[in-house]
């Protein structure tokens, strides 16, 4: 994906957005974010995993079912707290973006 230093942010926020209500797996997210138009491929998508699991954003749980293993991804208090304050962040920014449109 080009411009991934402009959407980094908006990319980790979408997925602390969804591991904060739900436990989330690489391609189910990967899927959700093309739905929104960001497509990225696994060698992009799973740095982005594992560097939000490395700061404590989030946790990763081994579920295995029928003997196929899959890991999934949830927000801890830590990652939910920054996606609260990335929020406020995006809140701002959308009104200065569009505050001349509406
Ligand atoms: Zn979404």
């Amino acid at each position: 994906m080009k411009d991934r230093d402009l959407y980094g942010g908006l990319i980790r926020l979408h997925i602390l957005h969804h591991a904060s209500h739900e436990p989330i797996f690489g391609v189910g997210i990967m899927g959700e974010l093309a739905r929104h138009g960001y497509k990225l491929s696994a060698g992009t998508l799973y740095p982005i995993l594992h560097s939000l699991e490395r700061h404590g954003y989030l946790v990763a749980e081994d579920d295995v079912r029928g003997g196929r293993r899959r890991r999934n991804y949830v927000a801890t208090e830590a990652g939910k707290e920054m996606l609260r304050l990335g929020k406020d962040r995006v809140r701002e920014l959308y009104r200065e973006l569009f505050e001349d449109e509406e």
